[in-house]
């Protein structure tokens, strides 16, 4: 449980929305599926809005948020809860899908292939108009409080066919493809993340997107939006473009020494 712990978050109602820059309809979407109570999935790359867009949509709608970093240790048991020893007795302890099902909340998966996948079994009676929680090791069955939405994220780039999310499960959910935000969204979201001027995010961001021409050819994964970030923001702090690039936008992307080269030979013809 400790690692679903640490990194469930619980966000309540009453704090100003983090900032999102809607790509689509995204948000619309969103929306119906929380007034009907229907679990949805968000698809596409790292880093390119999906937690920011949950955390946002949570607060618009004034409801309590949990998050899980799924990880290929992650178990039924880390979201559902287990019996702990306090104080030398044996006590029950919910998960925080649990939580989230008890109190009516938004529980966010993310990266739910990661996880093992007796996962999957608990979500599946969630995901249906049942809306329950089965509580083996308690004999409890939870019932879904008005309100409980499950959101999951997953990333079909990575061509892992044991990570993939089976049919029986994806079909469960409403899903939203997610991409890297258009041209001038990233610049806003580059410029108002970042505080660097927009003439120099936009050389980033088209950089960015000639990088992610290459995805597939000699990359596993596009430059993310976070890197773009990143880089932004080494340079509003006063890097020069040279190093924040090739800190950013150039080392997460590979470790092959002449894929490396190749990319700094492209930058610096944009450059
Ligand atoms: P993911 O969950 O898809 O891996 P994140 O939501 O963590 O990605 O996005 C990474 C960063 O990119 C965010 O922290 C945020 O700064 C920025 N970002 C990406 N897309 C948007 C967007 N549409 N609106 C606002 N910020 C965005």
């Amino acid at each position: 449980m400790a690692a679903a712990e640490k990194t469930a978050d619980k966000n309540m109602g009453g704090a100003r929305a983090p900032f999102y820059a809607p790509v689509s309809d995204e948000c619309d979407i969103f929306e119906a599926a929380e007034r009907h109570g229907l679990p949805l999935l968000l698809k596409g790359p790292t880093g390119c809005g999906k937690t920011r867009f949950v955390s946002h949509m949570a607060v618009r709608l004034g409801r309590p948020l949990y998050t899980v970093a799924c990880h290929d240790d992650l178990s039924a048991a880390d979201l559902v809860g287990r019996y702990l020893l306090k104080g030398g007795e044996t006590v029950w302890v919910d998960g925080p899908l649990t939580r989230a099902v008890r109190e009516g909340a938004i529980c966010y998966l993310d990266e739910v292939v990661e996880a093992r996948k007796d996962v999957t079994v608990v979500l599946h009676p969630l995901t249906d108009d049942r809306r329950i929680l089965p509580l083996d090791k308690t004999g409890e069955e939870i019932e879904a409080a008005p309100g409980f939405m499950l959101v999951a994220s997953y990333n079909p780039g990575y061509q892992n066919i044991l990570k993939t999310l089976k049919p029986s499960t994806r079909q469960r959910f409403l899903s939203i493809d997610f991409d890297f935000p258009t041209h001038d969204r990233e610049i806003e979201i580059v410029t108002r993340e970042s505080g660097l001027d927009v003439s120099r995010t936009t050389s980033l961001v088209r950089l960015a997107n000639k990088l992610r021409g290459l995805k597939g050819q000699d990359l596993e994964e596009g430059v993310s939006t976070r890197l773009v970030i990143y880089c932004a923001t080494l340079i509003e702090d006063g890097m020069s473009v040279d190093r924040a690039i090739r800190a950013a936008m150039i080392e997460p992307l590979s470790d092959d020494e002449d894929v490396k080269r190749g990319l700094m030979d492209l930058v610096t013809a944009i450059y």
